[in-house]
């Protein structure tokens, strides 16, 4: 049997706007009204632990209340005729929920744990809450199993591997300011056709390489639709 094409799909804080999960760059570079360094970074965690857990048992919590949208929905559909491979900086579970599953999380997720003194440990927690006090069996606190800004993205190296062998390479929903995750687009094959989806994009040279749909992603599924009919039709068989 032929292999299936693969389409490789970098996802961001975007892709679930219409889920009802907020971005961070759409509220003036605040996450659900906070400073991201605050939340999202090791020195927010030194300053304040407490205030940073409650911040993502809120996440979890919100989490267990939304629900994955059409365009989360199209790319798992899509695994019936595609090799579909997901990489998100999402730390929501909606594609999963989807039922997508080929799905890397560069910067971890919501629905785990971890340990702060043994980079092992990770446990599946659901939608749980973390308190202070709660400890890994070797005594360590455990935190969110969150990737914060200046903490090594451990899952780049296998990002790069999928993305060197896309036939396709998507992007949907994300600023393209955090990096290494920005930076992915460079590892696809050279000339490997290239859409991205964002309301916001603007025809940067940035984009210079992309097909731009400027669109929420829920209603540019239409438009990726027609996009990969006429991509494989046109090509030579
Ligand atoms: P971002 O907030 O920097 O950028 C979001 C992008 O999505 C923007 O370019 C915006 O124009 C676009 N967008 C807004 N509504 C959209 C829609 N309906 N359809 C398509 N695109 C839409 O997010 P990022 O680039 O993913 O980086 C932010 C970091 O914040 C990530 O590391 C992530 O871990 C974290 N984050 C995650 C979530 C989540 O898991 N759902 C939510 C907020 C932030």
């Amino acid at each position: 049997m032929p292999q299936k094409p693969r389409i490789v799909v970098l996802t961001g804080a975007g892709i679930s706007a219409e889920s009802g999960l907020k971005t961070f760059r759409d509220s003036d570079g605040l996450w659900e009204n906070h400073d991201v360094t605050e939340v999202a970074s090791p020195e927010g965690w030194a300053a304040n632990a407490e205030l940073v857990q409650r911040f993502y048992n809120d996440r979890r919590a919100q989490l267990a209340e939304v629900a994955p949208n059409a365009a989360h929905h199209f790319l798992a559909e899509l695994e019936s005729q595609y090799d579909v491979q997901i990489i998100t900086q999402n730390i929501d579970d909606l594609h999963e929920r989807a039922g997508s599953t080929q799905v890397l999380h560069l910067h971890g997720e919501l629905t785990k744990a971890e340990s702060v003194g043994n980079p092992k440990y990770v446990k599946d927690i659901g939608y749980n809450r973390i308190e202070m006090g709660e400890k890994c069996p070797d005594g360590h606190q455990i935190r969110p199993h969150v990737v914060w800004f200046g903490e090594p993205v451990i899952a780049m190296d296998e990002a790069i591997r999928r993305t060197a062998t896309a036939d396709i390479f998507w992007v949907i929903g994300t600023s393209l300011q955090v990096y290494p995750a920005a930076g992915l687009s460079n590892y696809a094959p050279k000339g490997t056709p290239m859409v991205l989806v964002d309301p916001n994009a603007h025809p940067y040279q940035q984009y210079a390489d992309y097909t731009l749909f400027i669109n929420k992603a829920v209603r540019a599924v239409p438009d990726l639709r027609v996009w990969l009919d006429k991509h494989f039709n046109e090509q030579p068989s």
